[in-house]
Order: structure tokens, then sequence, then C-alpha cells
């Protein structure tokens, strides 16, 4: 988005400052979306879509590396008592991982495969295999990959994968890279859907015409609903605790950044 300024917006914080006294004290977490409030996309309850939005560290909006941030009142949401800040800190991704359920129907038995193995892969892993006995994840790193299998998820490298072109009805692709893109394509079969989850950098050449001819629904899925993602944490379903790499202090940001920076990295948290 070419966002200058502090970036971050996976946060939980407790409020400080507040014209409604009710909130003061609360730990809360927060939408990072903030929309007009008047556009038609606000009057029909797509404000992440207000084409007059900022977003919280991403888009002419200050994000959370920082001892302080601001958001609306109607953006906030009180953690439960129950979810403590190392899980609640996930509740930004993880809504985003409940987004794709909001816009497709999983059934028990439907062939769903997940191509990455990354932070937010591991979160879809974790909210999909509620809805569905035949998840597959195609992950790369063996760390990674064990971890999804840590949580009884059936993940494999692609050397291992077996699976046949056109053999799946839903395909989801987190991997941010154009390969995820090409596999994603060969894997959904007549009829499917293809989820992307992955902002791409940069363009790609593909042949729209295997969609058109096979008859793919093609669904670009970003931020979700926050209730449902504090629901899983507060009922246990998904505990994403174990992805945190390490924890730094806010002013050791840059030592933070340094870890992150290694291939072995999940989450690396600041705390202040
Ligand atoms: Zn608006």
């Amino acid at each position: 988005m070419n966002f200058q300024g502090i970036i971050g917006h996976e946060f939980v914080g407790i409020v400080e400052k507040s014209p409604a006294p009710e909130w003061l004290g609360k730990i809360v977490v927060g939408e990072i979306n903030v929309s007009c409030g008047s556009c038609f996309y606000c009057n029909n309850s797509m404000g992440n879509h207000c084409p007059q939005r900022t977003v919280l560290g991403i888009q002419e909006k200050d994000g959370a590396m920082a001892e302080y941030l601001t958001l609306p009142i109607g953006n906030l949401h009180v953690v439960p008592e129950e979810v403590d800040w190392t899980k609640s800190v996930f509740t930004e991704p993880l809504a985003a991982a409940c987004e794709i359920l909001e816009q497709i129907q999983i059934f028990t038995n439907d062939e769903v495969l997940l191509i990455g193995d990354g932070k937010l892969a591991q979160l879809i892993g974790r909210v999909l295999q509620h809805h569905t006995t035949n998840l597959t994840v195609l992950g790369k790193h063996p760390s990674k990959i064990e971890l999804f299998r840590k949580h009884g998820i059936n993940a494999v490298s692609l050397g291992e994968f077996k699976g046949e072109s056109a053999s799946f009805k839903v395909v989801i692709e987190a991997t941010g890279n154009w390969q995820g893109w090409d596999l994603a394509l060969d894997m959904v079969r007549p009829k499917g859907f293809l989820v992307l989850k992955s902002t791409y950098v940069g363009s790609h050449n593909f042949n729209p015409a295997s969609l058109v001819i096979n008859e793919i629904t093609l669904i670009g899925s970003r931020c979700g609903p926050f209730p449902e993602a504090l629901k899983l944490l507060k009922e246990g379903k998904v505990d994403p605790s174990d992805l945190i790499t390490e924890i730094f202090p806010l002013n050791e940001w840059k030592n933070a950044f340094n870890r992150a920076q290694q291939a072995d990295s999940m989450k690396v948290l600041l705390e202040h």
C-alpha cells in the first residue's frame, strides 16, 4: 500500500482514554478498517470496503507498534476474561481466517486443500479442521508442516503430495507467491472454489480460460469477523499461542525485526 508511518495492525491493548467512560480500563482488540460511516458500502454493512477508509498501520493511519494508538469505539471488541493476551493478539488474523467461512459453506466431507504453511495458513488450518474431516495442507518448511501435524492436521510437503489435478472442491491459496496460485488453479476441481488469501506482489501471466471452462468460483478474501475469532479463542477451539516465536519489549524493536526475518520464525511480538 506504499504506506509510510507506524506499522502494526495486530494488537491487543488497554483503553486509556475514551469519551465513553465505560470503556476505560477495558482490554480490547480492534478492527483495523476505519470507514466513513455514510457511503454506500458503510450503509450496507460493508464498511471494510469503504473507499474513504483508513487502515490501522496500513493506509493513512498510524498503527500498533507504538505506546498508544487510536481507533473509533465502534471498532473495538472487549477480550473475554478467559483469553490471555498471547492469544487475543491473534484476533485480527484469526478473523481473516474465519472470513473464508463467511464466504463459502464448507461441509464435513468436502475435499479442502490449503496451500501455504505461514502464519495465516496455520490459523486457517486450525479453523477449518473444525469444519471438514478432509483437509490437506501443502507446506514447504519441515518445522511448519510439523506444527500443523501437532494440531492433528494432515500436512504434507510438495515432495510427499499425492493430490491429483482437479481433485479438490475447495482450494485455499495462502502462500503469498505465484507458484501457489498456479498450483491452486491446477488442483481445484470443476465447479469448485478457489479462495485467495495472498495479496500478491507484482503481476503474473495466466490464462483464465480454465476458470471459465471448469466454472470455478474465484473468491478474494481479506478481513473477517472479530466476534467469531474471539469465540474460537474463548472456547479454546483455536489456540494460537504456539505460533509465538519470541516476545520483545517495544524499545528492542530492532532485535525483534531481526528475529522475525529468520527463516524459522513465526510470530514475533512487541510488548509495552
Ligand atoms: Zn464509507
